[in-house]
């Protein structure tokens, strides 16, 4: 009998959220006594964790399957385009197993059928908090699954279901584990950070002798107690949001923020008539003041959004309503996307669908808007001192983030002299900014004198 572990190659598509669902595989992959490893030639069977969102993904999700079958022969598909298992069947036939998201067990037992394990639980080293595809020092905690909001462009709660909050205690003990492993940044993911606890009720649990309601803001108090950098994303604009912003105004014990003055809050559009015809939650006619407000509690708060632009119907007005927004809310970050039909969403039976050349010259000029702000914003914290998390060295530079930056989707902080400075990956570090562009930061590290 072969002393080799049995070896598993994978390949992880999407967005955080599926990020956080091949950590889990990867976890229980190692539990079991997989080795992982990174090239096809290597790899005994190939995991695909896919993607389904929109169209681009779904081309994505189908190449990467394509070309594990060609390089390896033996491919698993799981994630969110093993929904439509008809349409992988039909491109890649020879696929071994196809399951959903989450499905971790389906994703085992096919894994089982192409490779028996060899699995010895006294040998075999679980890292406590599982494997993370993220470095070391930030990770995604996943507080919820699924989404109560049916928006007509998407089709995420046909894929994934209706809202499940996990208890806010579990929660809390994933992150006090992370936090203990050397995890310095929390990037709180779920399809509605929002509605957190609404489908159990806000149910109280008890975590360090104190009870927490399953609810955003008892779990944003609890992991403030964790003593490092919490931020939120997929946060929708409904009331309660307001209660989270002193939490950014205030510092904790070692002088960290209670929580990280930063919130990603898909706005999508600015007409109350096309937010309608998305069917997006969230109250929209004061959105303008409440950002205001929030920026008068807490005035370092960075808001980023994303929108979407050509939606069936938009007309040119709606869409200078938009430019109008961008230009009044003077938002830090923001992405956009040309509206593109994602099979089975409602939005595709809307009439008056914008031509194609209409909506890539609507996301140019919004891009166009936008940068002007962004850049502005950005020059702005020119002479200011930014207290960032280094993510790793390249030569004499190091490149780290502030805390208006999260990881991979906003910009950088350039420290020139982060390799003299003697910095490392996942140290906080006071940085004089010196410079700026359109997305990043430059700077050197402020000494004392
Ligand atoms: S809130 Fe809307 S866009 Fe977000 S997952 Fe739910 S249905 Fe989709």
């Amino acid at each position: 009998m072969s002393l080799a572990n049995p070896k598993v190659g994978f390949v992880s598509l999407g967005c955080p959220k599926a990020l956080v669902d091949s950590e889990r595989i990867l976890t229980q992959l190692r539990v079991e006594g997989y080795d992982i490893v990174q090239t096809y030639d290597d790899a005994d069977v190939v995991v695909v964790n896919t993607c389904g969102f929109i169209d681009s993904a779904v081309t994505e999700s189908l190449d990467a399957i394509g070309e594990a079958i060609a390089e390896n022969g033996k491919v698993i598909v799981t994630g969110c385009l093993g929904k439509k298992p008809e349409q992988i069947r039909q491109a890649h036939p020879g696929v071994l197993s196809i399951s959903g998201p989450q499905d971790y067990g389906s994703v085992m037992t096919a894994v089982h059928a192409a490779l028996p394990p060899k699995h010895d639980p006294f040998l075999d080293l679980v890292p406590d908090t599982g494997i993370k595809l993220t470095p070391k020092h930030y990770a995604y905690l996943k507080i919820s699954e699924g989404c109560n909001h049916r928006c007509s462009f998407c089709i995420i709660p046909s894929m994934r279901g209706d809202l499940v909050s996990r208890p806010v205690d579990d929660v809390l003990r994933e992150a006090e584990k992370l936090a203990m492993g050397g995890v310095k940044e929390l990037l709180v993911i779920s399809q509605d950070t929002s509605a957190y606890g609404v489908d159990v009720k806000y149910a109280p649990r008890t975590w360090r002798g104190r009870e927490y309601a399953t609810r955003m803001k008892a779990l944003c108090e609890g992991l403030s107690e964790l003593g490092i950098w919490t931020r939120l994303h997929y946060v929708y604009p409904y009331p309660h949001v307001d209660d989270i912003i002193p939490l950014m105004a205030e510092t904790g014990a070692n002088g960290m923020p209670k929580l990280l003055p930063y919130l990603d809050i898909p706005f999508q559009h600015a007409s109350p008539r096309v937010l309608k015809l998305m069917k997006r939650p969230g109250a929209v006619d004061k959105t303008l003041e409440r950002v205001q407000r929030w920026r008068s509690i807490a005035p370092d708060i960075a808001i980023r959004s994303t929108f979407i632009v050509g939606f069936p119907g938009e007309t040119e007005a709606e869409f200078e309503e938009l430019l109008d927004f961008l230009d009044e809310a003077q938002l830090d970050r923001v992405g956009a996307f040309a509206y593109s039909p994602v099979d089975g969403a409602t939005a595709n039976a809307l009439p008056d669908a914008v031509p194609e050349d209409v909506k890539q010259e609507r996301l140019a000029r919004f891009m166009e808007r936008q940068a002007d702000i962004s850049a502005a914003k950005l020059e702005a914290k020119v002479g200011t001192t930014q207290r960032c998390l280094v993510d790793a060295l390249d030569g004499e530079l190091a490149i780290a983030r502030s805390m208006a930056d999260a990881p991979e989707i906003d910009g950088l902080v350039q420290i020139q002299n982060g390799f003299m400075a003697g910095l490392k990956p996942g140290e906080f570090v006071d940085v004089e900014i010196m410079g700026s562009d359109e997305h990043d930061l430059f700077g050197e590290v402020a000494f004392d004198d």
